[in-house]
């Protein structure tokens, strides 16, 4: 099967040296096999994300050298305009029974974004599945409104992640049903990457490792709604000198600051030193390094993010 593959960025701020070495990555595993990439936007969360973001962020990938085949600000690429997918899935999981209206607050707001390291939502108790009818409607009467969440199996359920191998989770025990849709009516990430990813026939999903714990609930997702999973490959993390994950909040190293840095060359040869592409950093084009990538020579080990 020919490999289909996608980059799917939010568009809530310039994109990262992070972000950058994903975006490089997907772009090479579809390169050297030939396949299709798609470029997603993933711009569920209209507080934090616009159409000017994503312009920018796709001006930042062509200033780099990468390509798409497929997508961008088509509607039918961005997730804001996806709706009726997303609306199709959950009403099958809910004539499945797997639904339920949850009408704690905690965390919610975050269920449109994907749970990077540290902001995750907690381990949802189920306590919501528990409530009577007369209690539901009690609450409604005081105008409540529900986040919706489906109901995850007591079971385990692996990933083989193509890098770094098998991935176990009790999804009971350690993710908890999840939110589906928000009380606001905006779709959670879990759901709207599943659906995507399946409509589109993405059989690649290549990310940060910061997204290796949702791999298992997304799998089962994936089955659950009668489709086969894609095949994962997680990224090292790229890490500053305490160790911890490079965020959007480390402004000095957005695409902003970068592009005044280096040339494209010289940050795609940077992406690919960290990568284990290259002994040392030099100037490339991203097609360079198609013919001398492999899976195989990316580090799994976190990455600290030398900028020379
Ligand atoms: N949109 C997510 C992000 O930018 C990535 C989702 C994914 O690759 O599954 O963080
Ligand atoms: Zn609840």
């Amino acid at each position: 099967m020919d490999v289909v593959g996608r980059f799917a960025p939010s568009p809530s701020g310039r994109m990262h040296l992070g972000n950058l070495l994903s975006a490089l990555l997907a772009w090479l595993d579809v390169r050297s096999s030939h396949g299709l990439l798609i470029l997603r936007i993933e711009d569920l969360d209209p507080d934090r994300c616009s159409r000017e973001k994503a312009a920018q962020l796709m001006d930042d990938l062509r200033w780099l050298g990468l390509d798409w085949d497929e997508g961008g600000l088509e509607p039918d690429y961005c997730q804001s305009q996806r709706s009726r997918y997303y609306e199709a899935a959950f009403r099958k999981l809910e004539d499945m029974g797997l639904v339920y209206p949850c009408y704690c607050t905690r965390a919610e707001r975050l269920a449109a974004s994907a749970p990077h390291s540290g902001e995750g939502e907690p381990v949802y108790s189920g306590k919501c599945a528990a409530l009577r009818p007369e209690e539901r409607a009690e609450l409604e009467r005081q105008g409540r409104r529900p986040a919706w969440r489906v109901r995850v199996p007591d079971e385990i359920l692996s990933v083989t992640d193509g890098h770094f191998g098998l991935y176990a989770q009790n999804l009971k025990r350690d993710c908890g049903d999840f939110i589906l849709r928000r009380s606001d009516g905006v779709w959670a990430y879990q759901l709207a990457v599943v659906v995507d990813d399946a409509l589109m026939g993405v059989n690649h999903v290549v990310r940060g490792r910061d997204l290796l714990p949702s791999a298992p609930r997304q799998s089962w997702l994936c089955r659950t709604l009668g489709y086969a999973p894609p095949q994962y490959f997680h990224l090292p993390l790229l890490v500053d000198g305490e160790g911890r994950r490079l965020s959007k909040r480390d402004m000095d190293l957005d695409m902003g600051a970068l592009r005044q840095r280096y040339t494209p060359g010289e940050l795609t040869g940077l992406l690919a030193w960290y990568a284990g592409l290259l002994p040392e950093p030099k100037s490339v084009e991203p097609g360079d390094l198609v013919s001398g990538f492999a899976w195989a020579k990316v580090p799994k080990n976190d990455i600290p993010a030398v900028c020379p």
